[in-house]
Parts: C-alpha cells; structure tokens; sequence
C-alpha cells in the first residue's frame, strides 16, 4: 500500500518536473517501404533510475487517474512534434499515433482535449490516429462510441490496437468509425510456421479491407516475418526489422531520406 502511494506521488512530481518523454517509431508501407508515420511511446525519465518503459509506469497511472493528464501531456508533446515534423520534411500526410487509454475515454475530456489540441498545432486532423484496445472499447461501448464519432466526424482517426488479443467482437468494425488494424505481435511472430496464424492475419485482412481499413502488423522483427505480412495482406507494419523507437530529432534524420527521395 505504503509503496503504491510512494509511486502515485512519484508519478504526480514527475508531471510536474516535465520527466516524462516520447519515443517515436516509425509505421512504414510494407509494399515499398515509405514512411507513413510514427508511434508516440511514452518513457519516463526518472533521476534515480534512468529512462524507464511504460509497462512500469502507465498501469499504475490507469488505475489511479493519473493517466488523463499524462495521457493529455501526451497528446499535446506528440501533436507539437507531428506539426515540427511535417514542417521539417515538407509531408503533411505524415501521421502520428497516439496510445489513449480507457480512463481518458471515461473520463469524457477527450473530445475537448483533441479539439483544444487540433486548434493549437494547427494540423489536418486527419492525420491524428488515436489507438485504443478492444478491451477500451467494451469497457463502456455507449461511451467509446459516442465519444470516438465526434472525434472521427472532426477527421480523427481510430486504430484498434493489439487486434485479436481482447474481446474481439467483430460487431463494433461496423458500428464504430474505426481506420485501421495494428494485428498483434503474436499473430505475426510465427507468421510463416504457424498455419493458424497464417488463416487468422489473413481472414483479418481481408475483413478489413472489405470494410476499407488498413492493417498494421506490430512487431515485426525480421525480414521473414516483414515478406509474410505482406503476403498475407497487411498493408503497413511497425517493428524492430525497420526501425526501434527513437528520439524526436532521430525521427526526422530517419524520415528524411524516404520522404526526401520521391
Ligand atoms: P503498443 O501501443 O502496442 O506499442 C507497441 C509496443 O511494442 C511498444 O512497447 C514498442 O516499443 C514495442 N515494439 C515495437 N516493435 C517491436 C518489435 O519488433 N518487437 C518487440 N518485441 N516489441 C516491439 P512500449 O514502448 O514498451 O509500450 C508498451 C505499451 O505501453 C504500448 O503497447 C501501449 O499499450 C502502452 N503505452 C505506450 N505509450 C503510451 C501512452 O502514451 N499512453 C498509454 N495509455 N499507453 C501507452
Ligand atoms: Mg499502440
Ligand atoms: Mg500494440
């Protein structure tokens, strides 16, 4: 308990202290390899501790509420570095996705949040993709869905992240304004090996394609697995095999030769 609290109050100080950064790794089309955007991964830089992952922060910060202002310090850090992106490289189609937990979606500030956010950057809303989970979703479905088509009827995108690890209800693709897929890192990891997995990426592809989504495989580690996703009708992939998360300014030395070669 004692513990718990000690790390509350370290998360609430490092909100303040500005101790939190983003990560950004690239999302690329597998057919030729351009960038189509980035993933905002948030780390916490912690004095005592060095530069510290999600997985030890952001389910304590779920639990507690404290991820609606770090969600929002998210929101906002990785809306300023799309519009210096895009700047920078001259692309305005580049994308950013960003992580949104349930507890942002309950706590019905979203909509306000995104929208004060569009207005101050200034980028085309439709090249923000929120990612939420299909257990996000069906915690208040009412709730998700009324709060993600405002969002989407401002241009916003939505990606289902982690696809096919929750509660995979298929009914929600057709009642919710969802863009794309991001199929997860354990469907793609065996891709070649694995004949269930193989049925499994492709029927999702092609659901998804039927219903005009784009599919993102995660975690794409090798150039086995990158050729397989393809294969198997992924549109676009994220992983390791082409590029790990890096600093904002590592962003843009990495995106410039592709954006720059066309
Ligand atoms: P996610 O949204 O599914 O993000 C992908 C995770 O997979 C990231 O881990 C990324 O570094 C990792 N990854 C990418 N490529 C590969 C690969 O080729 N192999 C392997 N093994 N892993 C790969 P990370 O940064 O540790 O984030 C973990 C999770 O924490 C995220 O999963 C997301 O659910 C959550 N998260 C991260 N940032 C935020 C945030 O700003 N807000 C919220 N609510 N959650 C966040
Ligand atoms: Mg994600
Ligand atoms: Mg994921």
């Amino acid at each position: 308990m004692q513990a718990r609290l000690d790390d509350e109050r370290a998360i609430r100080l490092a909100l303040d202290r500005n101790e939190f950064r983003l990560s950004y790794q690239p999302i690329v089309a597998l057919a030729d390899r351009a960038i189509i955007g980035a993933e905002a991964l948030v780390r916490w830089e912690r004095p005592d501790r060095g530069l510290v992952g999600p997985g030890t922060f952001v389910p304590l910060a779920e639990e507690t509420g404290l991820i609606v202002p770090l969600g929002e310090w998210v929101l906002v850090e990785a809306c300023e570095q799309l519009r210096r992106w895009q700047e920078a490289t001259g692309d305005r189609h580049l994308s950013m996705s960003v992580n949104v937990a349930a507890r942002q979606v309950t706590a019905g500030e979203l909509g306000a949040v995104v929208d004060r956010v569009l207005d101050c950057t200034g980028i085309d809303p439709r090249t923000l993709t929120l990612e939420v989970t299909e257990s996000t979703l069906m915690e208040n479905l009412d709730q998700s869905k009324r709060i993600l088509s405002e969002l989407t009827r401002a241009g916003v995108r939505i990606a289902i992240d982690d696809f096919g690890t929750g509660y995979s209800s298929l009914s929600y693709l057709k009642s919710l304004p969802i863009a794309t897929l991001k199929v997860d890192r354990s469907f793609i990891v065996n891709l070649a090996g694995d004949p269930y997995d193989s049925a499994i990426v492709r029927a999702v592809a092609t659901i998804a394609h039927a219903l005009n989504l784009r599919v993102v495989s995660e975690g794409v580690e090798t150039a086995d697995q990158a050729y397989e996703a393809l294969e198997h009708g992924c549109d676009w992939a994220q992983g390791y095999y082409f590029a790990r998360p890096m600093a904002a300014e590592e962003l843009l030395i990495w995106s410039v030769p592709a954006s720059g070669s066309t």
